[in-house]
């Protein structure tokens, strides 16, 4: 059996920075480490091109009655930068207290190699456990998985045999209280562009006969909320689901207080959907935000011009059950009928995402089929948590979103068991990032016995 902490001291040393291509030997080296490690406890490793970062499958195979579980993970990382903000430089780790200093040690390196070394232990310890398992860990979740989806259809026979998907690439919110993680919100993004005048006009000599676009944009802008902040677009809720009690009562649990998360915002009050606390808001409730809005001149002093062309960037986070492409045509019929006449418009797609949403077993509304090994793992988590936290485990939806996990489920037909490990000091994606080594060793032993309560009897 290696030693996790020096196993992971080894791959943090690896800079896999997916979105740079100077990377290039940094990735290779993640690559050829994890895939090596894998390979000395006794899988069968292969190594699958994509068309930018491959993806290593490696498999302990078993008669098809055992059961079979993915874990899944990812070997590259955020960019390291601002370089200059790191205490100890971000590919050096470096252990203080009892903290693992390094890029990736949270994300998602730590909690990758948490189930290895857990995968390590079971096995050495149970050397025929009946359980089938396969790792699939991708190079390019960093930068959106671009080449994710199609590797999943390519091998979307082999990896359907499977019964279900772990993995740790999500977040909980103090070391003894552990989330699992029910839900992932959607996404749907747009741009959208509006011109009045071919050119920027004089407002002087043509002030007082067009609409300003920056006025267009605002008044269609304006409209899309309703006073309570739901959102005012006809039929962006007709798909949205009650909230079932349970799950208001699994976030009562969670113990935040608004007075505190309000000074955290540093907003003077919330504006937030009638019949929902702020934090049900961030986790049941879809969205639609401005990321971007600009037009006209921005520079110093003043400018008298009537600008050609303003533009927003919007971006709604949906939940279960509704569709993406459905949410996309029900925005865009909103702004063809609101966008005043006087202007020309086009709206650019950017990229959707669908909603997830996994209801664990003894639920007022567990869906009938679910897969038993699913229900098992979950039982296994639940009783695995509280024995080696010292806590049940909380159930609860994410306001984020990680498109993979909805690709699972829609591609392979695969729920997943997603045991968060990140805690909210560990800087994910920013200088000092780290990783909890009492987490990572009690996530080592949760995983363990989460693994042998999945295997058959
Ligand atoms: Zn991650």
């Amino acid at each position: 059996m290696f030693d996790p902490v020096e196993a992971l001291k080894a791959f943090i040393r690896h800079p896999s920075v997916s979105a740079d291509p100077a990377f290039q030997a940094g990735m290779h080296g993640a690559r050829d480490f994890i895939a090596g490690l894998l390979g000395s406890i006794g899988f069968a490793v292969e190594i699958v091109p994509t068309p930018l970062h491959p993806v290593i499958l490696a498999e302990r195979k078993g008669p098809a009655s055992w059961p079979h579980v993915i874990i899944y993970g990812h070997y590259d990382v955020q960019p390291a930068d601002p370089l200059n903000l790191w205490s100890s430089p971000a590919f050096e780790p470096s252990v203080r207290g009892e903290r693992i200093y390094g890029r990736g040690a949270a994300d998602n390196k730590g909690p990758l190699l948490t189930h290895v070394a857990a995968v390590a232990r079971l096995l050495e310890r149970r050397p025929d456990l009946p359980l089938r398992i396969t790792f699939m860990i991708e190079g390019e979740e960093e930068m959106g998985s671009p080449s994710f989806p199609g590797f999943l259809k390519d091998y979307a026979e082999r990896l359907r045999q499977a019964d279900m998907v772990l993995l740790s690439d999500t977040g909980s919110p103090r070391e003894d209280q552990i989330v699992l993680t029910c839900g992932l919100r959607g996404l749907v993004l747009c741009d959208v562009e509006v011109t009045g005048a071919r050119t920027d006009l004089h407002s002087g000599l043509h002030g007082g006969v067009l609409r300003n676009p920056i006025q267009a944009l605002a008044e269609l802008c304006a409209s899309l909320h309703d006073a309570d902040g739901r959102v005012n677009v006809p039929g962006f809720y007709d798909d949205v689901l009650d909230v079932e009690p349970w799950e208001r009562e699994q976030l009562a649990r969670f113990g935040q207080s608004e007075a505190q998360y309000r000074e955290f915002l540093g907003i003077p009050a919330f504006y937030t959907t009638k019949g929902y606390t702020p934090f049900e808001a961030t986790r049941f409730l879809p969205t639609l935000e401005f990321n971007g809005i600009g037009g006209g001149y921005q520079g110093q002093g003043t400018k008298t011009v009537i600008p050609s062309k303003a533009f927003v960037k919007i971006s709604c986070r949906l939940v279960a059950n509704q569709q993406p492409e459905k949410i996309r045509e029900l925005v865009y019929r909103t702004i063809a009928e609101r966008m005043p006449k006087d202007v020309t418009y086009r709206v650019i797609d950017q990229h959707s995402g669908t909603p997830y949403v996994v209801v664990p077993p003894d639920r007022s509304n567990t869906p009938a089929g679910q897969s038993p090994v699913l229900a098992r793992a979950f039982r296994a988590a639940d009783a695995a948590i509280a024995e080696v936290f010292g806590k049940s485990p909380l159930y609860l939806r994410e306001g984020g979103s990680v498109p993979i996990i909805a690709d699972i489920k829609r591609v392979l037909g695969l729920d997943s068991v997603m045991m968060g490990l990140f805690l909210p000091e560990d800087n994910l994606h920013a200088p000092d990032e780290s990783f909890h080594l009492g987490v990572m060793r009690k996530g080592i032993e949760a995983s363990e016995r989460i693994l042998e309560g999945i295997a058959a009897e």
